[in-house]
């Protein structure tokens, strides 16, 4: 474990330096609009406020709907190709953007600004221009009825007012896989981006009124969980909510949607099994991808690869690899170039993980690698060691818990049958990963592993044609792909009278 002591952080561009100097409002109606109470975003990097924004309540929430039910049919009534035209505009806007973005998001969040420049801004533009080709490509179907003397067909239709409400480990492409789908089928959306990252959606807010998208089409309140977010997922104006974030909260949103019948889509916590077989062939490969596959934005990622499977004939020479590649990773702040990780988000999420890991070392876990916070220079950040257990049982709490941290359990096991059975012993069922050389079992595992989505040799590809989401505890419904265009439109069958 290195932490290089003079690596030079970037320079912030003016524009991010202004935008952390101004007074942030709620974004209403292509407006800022000033919330009662303001709450501080702090850099995780060195616990210092980084900006305050608005920190808006169930009136400012009824505001930010009404503003999108105004808004709602002349966006829905605009041409296909004039929607196109716009939400590829406001891609333009965010390529254009892109290292202020890259570096507002590395500042608020915290991971390394060439993986907020290479990868998340990357994915949230390459989203935005694949919703943006959408509004011209939805399409209803005609139907073979047995009745004789009728036309049927469906229309698909904007369901209306739509709500996000999205977690701080991937602001960007959170706010994105909801924003693209729901303006593309013509609806109004009202975004509440987590408190603990709320910067960059500010940025889309004003960046959509500049490309053209009529004011009230996309609003932003940020604000509390318990406060804004509640008093969205109770509110009678909103349609359809889109929430990723923890098991937990995901569970009371569907309970408070529940009440209006809100259309809900869930993307929820994940445990995700990657299982390396005894013919995985080349180990370095499948060692990397195991350490990204934990490691990638310091574990805090929904299908974080937490549970390793190793085959016995493979186990110590992976381990081994792991060990060594773990022990080379340089944790610091997102602006030094030198860093491959960097902190964990809150003071609450640190004493988390490292109640964690005292608690796999209490239950007899062997500490392969890390296990400490780091000091010195960071020690007023939240930054914690790149750690791997072996040893432990199943059912321990490291090993059957989300951690959403940089926290790896590695188990041994002997067959097929035996790790599917372990890998799907968990509620959750988001990720999976498997390698081996051998066709058949890919296909076979790729079939009965319980997760919405399974790599093959590989781990952690996402691309916005592609569906994503989980099963059993990992959430509801699909984002990403032709299935989320559905979540986001009525259908709506016409039948004609024709003779
Ligand atoms: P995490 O555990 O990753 O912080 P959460 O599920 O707590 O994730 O938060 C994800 C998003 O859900 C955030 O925008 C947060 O403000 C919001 N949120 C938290 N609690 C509630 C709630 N009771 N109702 C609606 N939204 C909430």
């Amino acid at each position: 474990m290195s932490t290089p002591i003079s690596a030079e952080p970037a320079p912030l561009l003016p524009a991010v330096t202004q935008f952390l100097q101004r007074q942030h409002g709620l974004w209403i109606d292509g407006q800022p609009v000033p919330a009662r109470a303001t709450l501080a975003t702090l850099n995780p990097a060195t616990g210092q406020i980084l900006c305050h924004v608005s920190a808006g309540d169930a009136a400012d929430i009824d505001t930010a709907v009404a503003a999108a039910q105004r808004a709602q049919p002349r966006w829905a009534a605009l041409l296909p190709a004039a929607r196109e035209r716009l939400l590829h505009r406001f891609a333009d806007l965010m390529e254009r953007d892109r290292e202020a973005l890259a570096q507002l998001e590395s500042l608020d969040n915290g991971k390394p600004l060439r993986v907020a420049y290479n990868v998340e801004t990357q994915v949230a533009i390459g989203q935005m221009r694949y919703y943006a080709g959408w509004p011209t490509k939805l399409t209803g179907e005609t139907y073979a009825v047995s009745s004789p003397g009728f036309h049927v067909y469906s229309r698909r239709e904007p369901v209306g007012v739509c709500a996000a409400i999205t977690p701080w480990n991937y602001s960007l492409v959170m706010a994105t896989q909801k924003i693209g789908p729901a303006l593309a089928a013509g609806n109004t959306l009202v975004l509440k981006p987590a408190e603990q990252t709320p910067l960059t959606a500010l940025w889309l807010g004003e960046l959509a009124l500049e490309a053209g998208i009529p004011a009230g089409v996309l609003n932003v309140v940020t604000g509390l969980g318990q406060t804004a977010g509640a008093a969205l997922s109770q509110h009678p104006g909103v349609a359809k909510i889109a929430f990723t974030g923890s098991t937990e909260v995901g569970r009371a949103i569907q309970r408070a949607a529940a009440t209006h019948l809100k259309r809900v889509s869930l993307e929820l916590g994940g445990k995700s099994p990657l299982i390396l077989f005894d013919d995985t062939g080349d180990l370095d490969a499948a060692a990397q991808a195991a350490l990204w596959a934990i490691f990638a934005n310091s574990g805090q990622n929904c299908v974080a690869g937490s549970r390793l499977f190793l085959q016995a004939g493979i186990h110590d020479a992976v381990v081994d690899r792991l060990a060594a590649l773990a022990g080379q990773l340089t944790v610091g702040p997102g602006l030094e170039a030198a860093s491959d990780l960097g902190p964990l988000i809150s003071a609450s999420q640190l004493d988390r993980v490292l109640g964690f890991i005292a608690e796999g070392s209490r239950a007899g876990g062997d500490l392969i690698v890390g296990g400490h916070r780091l000091g010195g220079r960071l020690s007023q950040g939240y930054f914690v060691e790149p750690t791997i257990f072996a040893g432990l049982g199943d059912e321990s709490a490291v090993a059957s818990q989300e951690i959403f941290g940089p926290v790896l359990s590695v188990f041994r096991f002997k067959d097929e049958e035996e790790v599917l059975a372990r890998a799907n012993a968990l509620p959750y069922g988001l990720a999976a990963g498997v390698w081996t050389q051998n066709l058949g079992r890919a296909h076979r595992m790729a079939a009965q592993l319980k997760a919405g989505v399974v790599w093959v040799n590989t781990y952690d590809w996402f691309d916005p044609a592609v569906p994503f989401g989980g099963m059993g505890e990992s959430g509801l419904g699909r984002e990403l792909g032709r299935p989320v265009m559905e979540a986001y439109t009525e259908l709506k069958s016409v039948w004609v009278k024709i003779e």
